[in-house]
């Protein structure tokens, strides 16, 4: 079976979130299931672009309302990634310094067009087209929609949702963009009035998937609107648990980290690369490190951090320290929060510090008001790092609470005062360094790799191509 990713992110490429990680590592996983996968995404100007040859495999022009735009098509092939990546170059408007902006209606709808105008020319089509978050969302409609891709007509289309809060919407008075389809069925891409890109791929995907199994089902009470639709298809919508990419992610092979190390050496490894966290950011090695990784938004509960950090700061017998980016206003305030001791941050995105904070920190805090799946806590565990999550989405269906046998620490709800009193309990379970430790290997012994969700996804192709 030929499966085809469609994706804006794709680790190594273009990485913004967890869905780069995920379009990067399933394809691999599902050809060690002896099924071919490759991934089609925008070409963008990254260190990676910069760094590798691509072939040019195809070359057109397309066509968005009345503009036309020259493109072509480059192929990185398998021995790269372990996969065949195709991206669409199209000069001025995707090839650009970053992945999102402000304004990408046309940039995706550009991107998507491009994509099926190539896919009908191969003489190989896919057997199934996977397409992934709002950015790709339109796939589905204009494959049963659009009189130019009716060749395609019979392809089965999965949509997995990442995240469900960005939607893409735009305005109906940009439908001219969409190549010419039957009128009668505009109200697929319609969702409250306007164009919605997630919900359009809701309706017309045969399948849909959500990142973990929680997350499905949380999205049936609070999906940004897209409640009763979900709960409506809800006998095509399934969820499944993402895995981590094992040879990415793994201690004694990772060339990010300051010393490598195995579960037998991972006392002296974790803390070798504490220390060299600790150097760095003026933090005192002997002290619980707390921190946390990834996007500063309402989300991943940040707006609160400045209130949660100063206060446990209170205890002098703690350290924390933050790497990540986003809202304005709390990058503001974290900075200024540097000047308290056992405080540090790094506003920015910084992959090889992330790995290094996998390996290094005692604990990791992800007090996340949604998170569809979340890939930080695996990675933690992988790392030997304790976690500290917000019992929701893919964190309910990960991580386990110590007190109930398990190798975390869990909260219900997301307030200043749940997070202080998780990061108290945290502290005293440090004080006894055997039971750390002993915890800290059970984690890294966890298996959460992509293998079995791969096996999953590869049923879920299997069952519509029967
Ligand atoms: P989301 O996709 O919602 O941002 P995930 O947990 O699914 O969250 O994935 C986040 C991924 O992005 C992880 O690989 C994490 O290490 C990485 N990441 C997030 N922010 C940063 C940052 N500032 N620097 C380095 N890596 C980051």
């Amino acid at each position: 079976m030929n499966i085809l990713h469609i994706s804006a992110e794709c680790y190594p490429l273009a990485k913004v979130g967890g869905l780069a990680d995920v379009v990067g590592a399933l394809p691999k996983y599902l050809q060690a299931l002896n099924t071919n996968s490759s991934v089609i995404m925008p070409y963008y100007n990254t260190a990676f672009t910069k760094k590798n040859s691509f072939k040019e495999v195809y070359k057109n022009t397309l066509q968005l309302g009345n503009t036309s735009f020259e493109y072509s098509v480059l192929l990185l092939p398998k021995n790269v990634l372990g996969f065949d990546l195709f991206c669409v170059n199209i000069p001025n408007l995707l090839y650009q310094d970053y992945v999102y902006s402000n304004n990408d209606t046309e940039r995706f709808l550009a991107f998507q067009i491009a994509t099926l105008d190539w896919i009908i020319t191969l003489d190989k089509k896919p057997d199934l087209i996977h397409t992934h978050d709002h950015h790709t969302g339109l796939i589905p409609f204009m494959i049963s929609e659009c009189y130019k891709y009716e060749v395609l007509k019979n392809t089965p289309t999965v949509l997995t949702i990442h995240n469900a809060q960005y939607q893409g919407w735009f305005s109906h008075d940009k439908v001219g963009l969409i190549p010419p389809f039957n009128f009668n069925n505009v109200g697929l891409l319609d969702w409250n009035g306007v164009i919605n890109p997630l919900a359009s791929a809701i309706k017309c995907a045969w399948k849909v998937t959500t990142v973990s199994p929680s997350y499905m089902e949380e999205l049936k009470q609070k999906a940004n609107g897209l409640e009763n639709l979900l709960s409506h298809e809800k006998n095509k919508c399934l969820g499944i648990l993402n895995g981590i990419d094992s040879k990415v992610w793994n201690t004694e092979t990772d060339n990010y980290i300051i010393k490598k190390y195995s579960i037998k050496t991972s006392k002296s490894g974790r803390q070798a690369n504490k220390k060299w966290l600790c150097k760095e950011f003026n933090l005192d090695i002997n002290k619980p490190l707390f921190a946390f990784i990834g996007r500063l938004v309402g989300e991943k509960g940040a707006d609160l951090f400045p209130e949660i950090f100063l206060n446990a700061l209170k205890n002098k017998d703690l350290s924390i320290l933050l790497l990540g980016s986003g809202h304005k206003e709390t990058e503001e305030k974290l900075i200024n929060l540097k000047s308290n001791d056992n405080f540090n941050a790094y506003i920015g995105y910084d992959e090889k510090l992330s790995h290094i904070i996998y390996a290094g920190a005692d604990f990791l805090l992800m007090p996340s008001r949604v998170e569809p799946c979340g890939l930080n806590q695996m990675y933690a565990l992988r790392y030997g790092t304790m976690p500290i999550v917000n019992k929701i989405g893919g964190l309910k269906d990960t991580i386990i609470d110590i007190n109930d046998n398990g190798y975390g620490i869990c909260h219900e709800g997301v307030t200043v005062d749940n997070v202080h009193k998780a990061i108290i309990r945290a502290t005293n379970f440090y004080k006894n360094q055997t039971k750390y430790t002993e915890n800290s290997k059970e984690m890294m012994s966890i298996d959460n790799s992509w293998h079995n969700s791969a096996t999953e996804y590869l049923n879920l192709y299997k069952s519509l191509k029967q």
